[in-house]
């Protein structure tokens, strides 16, 4: 399939692609960030929303860094190994698409991945074949294909694996643009509309993801479900950390099961709290996510199946942990 045409720009420092965005902006003209190219070329490929600019964040230096406190948005998903990274990051990174994808993929192309469905990520002739789709409407006006009559709302899946991990690592994320930085939890940063995706403002692109020092005292785990091992996206996915003896400091976080990643800490505050009854409070929490969920039937696998297997995802998450406390 062919590439469409686009201008594509190289900046070589975060002022450099501060201001070719803030250029852009000015001239009214449409642009994407581009880093490992891993999810944004294949939908070019498909036609699916191309811009006519796109602007490579590979050749800055430095915004890769790995660090025990501090991931860089150009850091590789092949990279996120190793003694600077924390354990369930690495496990959850070494389940994400193939060996040969995770090479080039990253940490901010991930965290800003399109959501998915599958009357979108389709090819531009079957797209027309249906008569598009809110999401892709080629100037339509085309309703959604999964809550029909109505176009303005899309209920896209959020699929990537890593944000629910380092949400329960209590995750900040650093954002940049012509406007400066801000800085926010990595939980605020998604907004539940499956074009929109997050508050990222026109200009601005990920720039790192810092953690606080507590984050190196958890432990915990990256639960997925997923049609084929060697590379599918997740269909559900549960991470779950705590602190070794101390079950009140259990967090847990899905991913795959809506338009955005879910922090559900605090829906779990009260359970977490009252009295811990092992294998029964964790049989509580898994139904209480079930409940909390709310798949809807535009990925691989049927809804009411994934909301089952969360459940399980929940109690296998969980399944490491010493309830003493
Ligand atoms: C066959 C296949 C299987 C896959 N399986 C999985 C999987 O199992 N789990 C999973 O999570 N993902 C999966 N992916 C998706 C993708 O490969 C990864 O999520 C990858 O980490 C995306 O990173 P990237 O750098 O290639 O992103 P890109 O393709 O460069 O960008 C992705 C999106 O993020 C935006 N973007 C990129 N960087 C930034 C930034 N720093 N700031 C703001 N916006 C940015 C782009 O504009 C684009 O919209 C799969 C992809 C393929 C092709
Ligand atoms: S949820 Fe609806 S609008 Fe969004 S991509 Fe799917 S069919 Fe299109």
């Amino acid at each position: 399939m062919l590439m469409p045409p686009f201008i594509l720009h190289h900046p070589k420092s975060v002022n450099e692609a501060c201001q070719i965005a803030a250029d852009l902006i000015d001239q009214n003209q449409e642009f994407d960030w581009v880093s490992g190219g891993t999810d944004l070329l294949a939908n070019y490929k498909w036609r699916i929303n191309t811009k006519p600019n796109v602007i490579s964040l590979s050749n800055i230096p430095g915004i890769d860094k790995i660090s025990n406190l501090e991931i860089g948005c150009m850091a590789r998903l092949s990279d996120l190994k190793g003694k600077s990274v924390h354990p369930i990051i690495a496990e959850a990174a070494s389940k994400i698409a193939s060996s040969l994808i995770r090479k080039s993929a990253t940490l901010g192309g991930n965290l800003c991945l399109d959501t998915r469905c599958f009357w979108y990520n389709q090819s531009e002739d079957w797209r027309r074949s249906i008569d598009w789709c809110h999401k892709a409407d080629c100037g339509t006006g085309a309703d959604c294909r999964v809550i029909p009559n109505q176009n303005t709302l899309c209920v896209a899946t959020y699929q990537g694996d890593l944000a629910p991990v380092l949400m329960v690592l209590g995750a900040t994320v650093h954002l940049i643009g012509p406007n400066g930085e801000r800085v926010m939890p990595l939980s605020d940063f998604y907004q539940l509309d499956g074009m929109k995706k997050n508050v990222l403002q026109k200009g601005e692109f990920l720039l790192k993801v810092t953690f606080p020092k507590e984050s190196r005292q958890r432990i915990g785990s990256y639960q997925k479900l997923r049609v084929r091992d060697s590379w599918d996206f997740p269909e559900a996915g549960v991470a779950a950390s705590w602190i070794e003896g101390d079950v009140k400091s259990i967090r847990l976080a899905t991913t795959a099961l809506e338009s955005i990643p879910k922090d559900h800490t605090e829906e779990i505050e009260d359970l977490v709290n009252s009295k811990w009854n092992g294998k029964e409070s964790i049989k509580s929490l898994a139904a209480l996510i079930k409940k909390s969920v709310k798949p809807v039937n535009n990925t691989a696998l049927p809804p009411n199946y994934r909301r089952s297997v969360v459940q399980v995802l929940v109690k296998r998450a969980l399944s490491k942990i010493n309830g003493d406390s």
